[in-house]
């Protein structure tokens, strides 16, 4: 039951949902750093979010969510690939008061990125519009792909859940998409968190003809690699890496996401200053 995305359609309705619960792949996104409580919150919506968001694009690569502002929380960062692997990051600066993510993340923006294995990526920028992230998202589509949208997270702790409702394109029902929405709104935390998914839509949308579909696993996933963190350490100008091998002899970077460490001696160092040095011939 848990880190598992059910979609789900409304038969004869042009209206789909979609429903995610995390665990597992949750915490261990929360592992790699001493989140505060409230951007751990933060961080939960957003990697449930986009696992949500995953579902909404046809693409065979990854589909990231971030957030940026002058506010507390400075980044916060998801992203799913098109089977669903997660990761997250965020990062902070100072105290984290509580509050709520407008006022954490004030006069911030927002942007979604598609990034196909092959082919053109995709960036929609937007400036933050909404009291929650949930708000800004639904505002997002609302604006940028005239999809009327619905998403509902939850968090508890290391665990989430999130429901998300939209409108397929040619919806000619209006109402049908706000009785729809509207009924999702009933949704209490403890249902989202506790109860099988088929007593959730049951509980929600007994009165529909709801279409559940075979569920899809979630899991974390970080592609962060030693050849990824070498072809870093190659964009630096030569003489960065010579000074960086003869002040320390060696270098360690680690993967922001997952926390993976990536040791490079002194050898291949040199390895890395020779390649460079016959690049420039
Ligand atoms: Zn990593």
């Amino acid at each position: 039951m848990w880190d598992q995305l059910h979609r789900f359609v409304f038969d004869g309705l042009s209206v789909r949902g979609v429903f995610v619960r995390l665990d597992a792949s949750l915490a261990r996104n929360l592992r790699s750093h001493p989140y505060p409580p409230p951007l751990q919150r933060l961080i939960a919506e957003a990697t449930t979010a986009v696992g949500l968001l995953a579902t909404t694009v046809k693409i065979k690569g990854r589909i990231s969510l971030q957030f940026q502002s002058d506010g507390p929380v400075k980044l916060l960062l998801a992203e799913s690939t098109d089977e669903l692997g997660l990761r997250s990051v965020g990062q902070w600066q100072g105290d984290i008061p509580e509050g709520d993510f407008s006022a954490l993340m004030a006069g911030g923006r927002m942007a979604l990125s598609l990034l196909p294995e092959q082919g053109q990526q995709y960036q929609g920028v937007v400036p933050l519009d909404g009291e929650t992230l949930a708000d800004c998202l639904e505002h997002y589509f609302q604006q940028s792909e005239q999809l009327a949208t619905r998403i509902l997270l939850f968090n508890e702790g290391e665990r989430s859940a999130g429901l998300m409702i939209q409108a397929m394109p040619g919806l000619q029902q209006h109402e049908d998409f706000h009785r729809i929405a509207l009924l999702a709104e009933t949704l209490k935390t403890e249902e989202a968190m506790n109860l099988p998914v088929e007593t959730v839509l049951h509980r929600l949308y007994h009165e529909e003809q709801v279409r559940l579909f075979p569920s899809q696993a979630v899991r974390f996933h970080c592609r962060c690699s030693r050849e990824r963190c070498r072809d870093s350490l190659l964009t630096l100008p030569v003489g960065d890496l010579q000074e960086m091998r003869a002040e320390e002899g060696e270098t360690t970077i680690q993967c922001d996401f997952c926390g993976e460490r990536y040791h490079f001696d002194d050898q291949a160092l040199e390895q890395l200053i020779q390649e460079k040095q016959q690049q420039a011939h």
